[in-house]
């Protein structure tokens, strides 16, 4: 059994589909990173969105993108994650992006999209095994590894209760939870993850995150993140990118990027940064204190 599986691909039955639950081209081939991005040019409708791109994240590390609204941080994300066209300019585990056939990708990256679309009248139950489609032949059943997938994700993730209930429904707390059960589900060693924690309140963002990171350390997977606050992308980003304007303008460990100056620079956002026991903490202040009342 491969180090570098999620757990989610944990098979009920073994056999055949035991087999295809593995990434194909995943796996921690020592010096072949998870992602590499080289020179990555997108337009979209004539603009220029990315210019010149490059990113490289290591298989096991946690690489978090940050950047102003705009960026082109979900542009990458898509990119990488396959669902945009960028010819030559990113491979997955050695392999060029475009080598790779549709099925064959999925078991390799999930993506958590920024505001994914909610099928109409579909329960969390099904949603999270939409995941297992890589791993169903065109036309055939889910079989009791999928089903035993699915319902480990929704345990592990405290929403056993939901089963049954529409995703529409749900609060988006709930339902940010449900579209990270269904990437876990989908077994793949690489996680795209476009601001997983901005509809969560801090408890539960901190449990997504904690999930995340333990399935990192336990199943050596890879996650390539954006988030917006800065200070929990620090807790737990190995290293940090940040993107504006279509260009990488800093990369490095959390407290080489979470400078007040780079952040001045490119956020245009006065803030105070603490040294705190694991990244620095990103304090907003306000710029010009208004004068004292008379
Ligand atoms: P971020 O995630 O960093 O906020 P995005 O990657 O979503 O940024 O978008 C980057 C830029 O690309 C934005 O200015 C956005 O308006 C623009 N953009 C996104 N999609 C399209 C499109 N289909 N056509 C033209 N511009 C687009
Ligand atoms: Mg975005």
């Amino acid at each position: 059994m491969s180090a570098a599986r999620g757990p989610a691909t944990q098979p009920a039955d073994g056999g055949d589909r035991a087999r295809a639950a593995r990434p194909v081209t995943g796996g921690d081939r020592s010096g072949v990173p998870a992602v590499e991005v080289r020179d990555l040019h997108v337009r979209l409708d004539g603009t220029p969105i990315l210019a010149g791109v490059d990113l490289t994240v290591a298989p096991g590390e946690w690489v978090t993108v940050i950047g102003p609204n705009g960026a082109g941080k979900s542009t990458l994300l898509r990119a990488v994650g396959g669902l945009l066209p960028a010819p030559g300019a990113v491979s997955l585990f050695g392999t060029p992006s475009e080598a790779l056939r549709r099925r064959d990708r999925a078991r390799v990256v999930a993506t958590v999209a920024q505001s994914p679309v909610v099928p109409a009248g579909m329960s969390v139950f099904d949603y999270v095994l939409l995941g297992r489609t890589p791993y169903i032949a065109p036309l055939g059943r889910e079989s009791a590894a999928d089903l035993a997938a699915a319902y480990e994700v929704l345990d592990g993730l405290d929403l056993a209760g939901f089963h049954d209930r529409e995703l529409a429904t749900l609060s988006g707390g709930e339902r940010q939870r449900v579209f990270l059960a269904r990437a876990l589900a989908q077994g793949a060693t690489l996680l795209l993850l476009d601001e997983p924690i901005s509809a969560l309140d801090i408890g539960h963002q901190q449990e997504v995150l904690e999930l995340v990171d333990r399935l990192r350390r336990e199943h050596g997977l890879t996650v390539l993140a954006t988030m917006h606050d800065l200070s929990i992308a620090g807790e737990y980003a190995d290293r940090m990118v940040l993107l504006a304007d279509g260009r990488v303008v800093a990369a490095g460990t959390p407290r080489e990027v979470l400078t007040e100056q780079l952040l001045a620079t490119w956020y245009r956002a006065t803030v105070r940064v603490i040294p705190g026991a694991r990244g620095p903490l990103v304090v907003p202040v306000r710029p010009h204190p208004p004068p004292p009342p008379r």
